[in-house]
């Protein structure tokens, strides 16, 4: 579905953040992107979704392909029509808009009424609070309910492809395996998710493939479950996270579990 060859980005003459990184996602995964700070997890995602000019980078070298397609000379409101929608770091909402504001903002990026209306059915099932909420400034919202209000927004132009920059950061251990859950409950909805973050166990979990960037490099790639169990990845990445990691893994386990179900009663009926 994405295929990332050989990018190179700098911003401005000096700073060179990604060189010769490779990605490849498929139709029905999660791609984990993981790396410490100023590893280049942003800079990525920004090359993909063609914001890059936004803040001040330009790609260099290589070429990003989306279903086959060159995207990386597109503007990004087309990227977002092609099916790629990036959630950035920091859950950012439009503070002073309601709730259901949001999301109709978001879904001005639908290709049809009839799909902006499965996409207000999606989000309202996915995150209940938010139509508890519909009325409330969204700078008002908790954390949390922010980076789902941030993540249902997106999902309202209807992506194949969602990413997501950091959506753990700064949320307690609880908010954490929700947050967990939600994702891996968008993937079995049918949507490709790449997930940028630093709190690789959480990541690891929800991720069928995943890459480890380093100073502008992919330094590991492969199977989630081999770089979990890596040393490397076990040395520089694991630990630290453990009371959000054990939530993060029983809200995965019960999502999986749900889609099996799911799967077997179509499967029977
Ligand atoms: P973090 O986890 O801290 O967000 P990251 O892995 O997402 O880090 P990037 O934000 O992509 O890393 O940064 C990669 C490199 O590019 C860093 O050296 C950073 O300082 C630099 N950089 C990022 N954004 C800009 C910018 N707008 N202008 C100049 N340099 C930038």
């Amino acid at each position: 579905m994405l295929s990332v060859r050989g990018l190179g980005v700098r911003y401005g003459r000096s700073v060179s953040a990604l060189e010769g990184v490779d990605l490849e996602v498929a139709t029905d995964s999660v791609v984990a992107v993981l790396g410490g700070n100023g590893a280049g997890k942003s800079t990525l995602l920004r090359a993909v979704s063609g914001t890059l000019g936004l803040h001040g980078g330009a790609i260099t070298s290589g070429e990003i392909r989306f279903r086959d397609e060159r995207i990386d000379r597109l503007d990004p409101a087309v990227v977002v029509r092609r099916g790629v929608v990036a959630v950035p770091e920091g859950r950012q909402v439009f503070a002073r808009m309601t709730v259901e504001e949001n999301l109709r903002a978001g879904g001005l990026g639908a290709r049809s009424a009839a799909d902006r209306t499965a996409a207000r059915a999606r989000v309202s099932e996915l995150f209940p609070v938010l139509a508890e909420r519909s009325g409330q400034r969204a700078g008002l919202l908790s954390g949390g309910e922010q980076q789902m209000l941030a993540i249902g927004r997106a999902l309202m132009s209807g992506p194949s492809l969602l990413l997501l920059d950091e959506p753990s950061l700064g949320l307690a251990p609880q908010m954490i395996g929700r947050i967990a859950r939600i994702v891996t409950e968008i993937h079995s909805q049918g949507t490709a998710v790449v997930l940028v973050e630093q709190n690789a166990t959480m990541a690891l979990q929800v991720a069928d493939h995943a890459a480890v960037l380093e100073v502008g490099r992919i330094a590991l790639a492969g199977p989630a479950e081999e770089l979990a169990a890596s040393n490397d990845v076990q040395r520089l990445y694991l630990g630290g996270h453990a009371e959000s990691d054990e939530q993060a893994a029983a809200e995965v386990a019960q999502a999986r579990s749900h889609r099996s179900a799911r799967r077997l009663a179509r499967w029977a009926g």
